[in-house]
């Protein structure tokens, strides 16, 4: 089959590779309708994040149909319209029963194959699934298959956060970066309840979607937004921060944006050793610190079952189409956010 392949920094390649085959029996094989790139895979692009074989599939964002299942797997069959969070859980361990599905004992990430072991990922004509009956969630065909691809990671990301962040009608929140996970941690804080939420980045396109979606724009390179947020509270600072970029300057803007006693709800992934705000920040401020991946899984049939309730519209999202050929292209947009670019998806089938 046809994949993109991690080959070192800054170089990823389409290519041929072996094709995925039932290992366990509670795998599953997916033909991949719908990929896409996700900011989390540039932090592997540009090796703040270390340790992938060269050789790995990348990605972790996909949706298809299946076309091979194991002798275990009952939930499921040959032909259902599937789409997967980006970690697999085994749904009956400790973890995935509190609902903390990305930390399931038997977990593993997409597009993550370290010193031989792993998983690969599904940026490729086709992937394994292991656990798929708990892995994968079966959706209506008549469901945009967008939809479903965006559900499985940024969509639940952004809800996740602001499930995080401690929402009540009447407080106020900022969501730092508007990139695809920043514009659905806007659109989740609204489905929760906030009634004022500012949303902070420095590239237009973003910032105007942001508003578009009823934050208050705040460009970061015009104006001083822990300014903005004082005189919008009368000096206290925001009650909650979501932090949607993954860097120490963003995680510093965010303390620096909270009131005391305030919630810093982080899904940027971060690959820094230390944090950039000190222990003794933190508590003379009282802050509440929620970060980490997101139990994708966990929030998944919901955000499903209400996608045409909301106003969530992919098609502003989705920027720019590729076909998987083209891969290395896509990558390269995403990273220097050329032409616009907000979010890549690619066609393994196309040319
Ligand atoms: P992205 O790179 O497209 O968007 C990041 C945005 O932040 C950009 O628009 C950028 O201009 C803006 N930004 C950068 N520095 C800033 C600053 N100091 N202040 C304000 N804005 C700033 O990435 P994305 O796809 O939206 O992902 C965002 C982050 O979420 C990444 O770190 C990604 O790895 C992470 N992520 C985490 C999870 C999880 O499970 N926790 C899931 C998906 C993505
Ligand atoms: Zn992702
Ligand atoms: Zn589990």
């Amino acid at each position: 089959m046809k994949a993109l392949i991690f080959e070192g920094k800054e170089a990823i390649s389409y290519t041929t590779v072996a094709d995925p085959s039932i290992i366990n029996p509670t795998d599953a094989i997916v033909r991949v309708q719908l990929c896409a790139v996700c900011g989390s895979d540039l932090h592997v692009y540009h090796q703040r994040e270390t340790g992938l074989d060269n050789g790995t599939v990348m990605g972790h964002e996909f949706a298809g149909d299946i076309v091979a299942i194991g002798s275990h797997v009952r939930l499921l069959k040959i032909g259902d319209q599937v789409v997967s969070p980006f970690t697999t859980n085994c749904g009956t361990c400790y973890y995935c029963k509190i609902g903390l599905t990305c930390r399931c004992t038997q977990g593993q990430l997409y597009g993550w194959v370290e010193k031989g072991k792993g998983l690969h990922g599904g940026q490729a004509q086709y992937v394994r699934v292991p656990l798929a009956d708990t892995t994968l969630v079966k959706y209506d065909p008549s469901i945009p298959i967008e939809i479903a691809l965006l559900t499985g990671d940024i969509r639940a990301t952004g809800y996740h956060c602001a499930t995080q962040a401690n929402i009540q009608p009447t407080g106020v929140y900022v969501v730092v970066g508007c990139g695809p996970v920043g514009l659905m941690c806007i659109i989740a804080a609204f489905e929760l309840g906030a009634q004022q939420v500012y949303a902070i980045d420095t590239l237009p396109e973003r910032i105007n979607l942001a508003k578009h979606y009823g934050a208050t724009p705040i460009n970061a390179t015009q104006t001083d937004a822990v300014a903005i947020l004082k005189d919008a509270t009368n000096g206290r600072g925001a009650d909650g921060v979501l932090e949607a970029v993954g860097s120490p300057q963003a995680m510093q803007l965010a303390y620096n944006l909270l009131r005391p006693g305030g919630t810093l709800s982080s899904v940027g992934v971060h690959t820094t050793t230390q944090f950039s705000f000190s222990p003794i920040d933190a508590y003379d401020k009282n802050i509440t610190l929620r970060m980490g991946r997101a139990p994708a899984r966990h929030y998944m049939q919901q955000l499903l079952n209400n996608s045409t309730q909301t106003l969530f519209d992919p098609s502003l999202i989705i920027t720019h189409r590729f076909a998987l050929a083209q891969g290395a292209a896509a990558y390269q947009l995403l990273d220097t956010k050329q032409q616009g670019c907000i979010k890549a998806v690619l066609s393994p089938f196309d040319n």
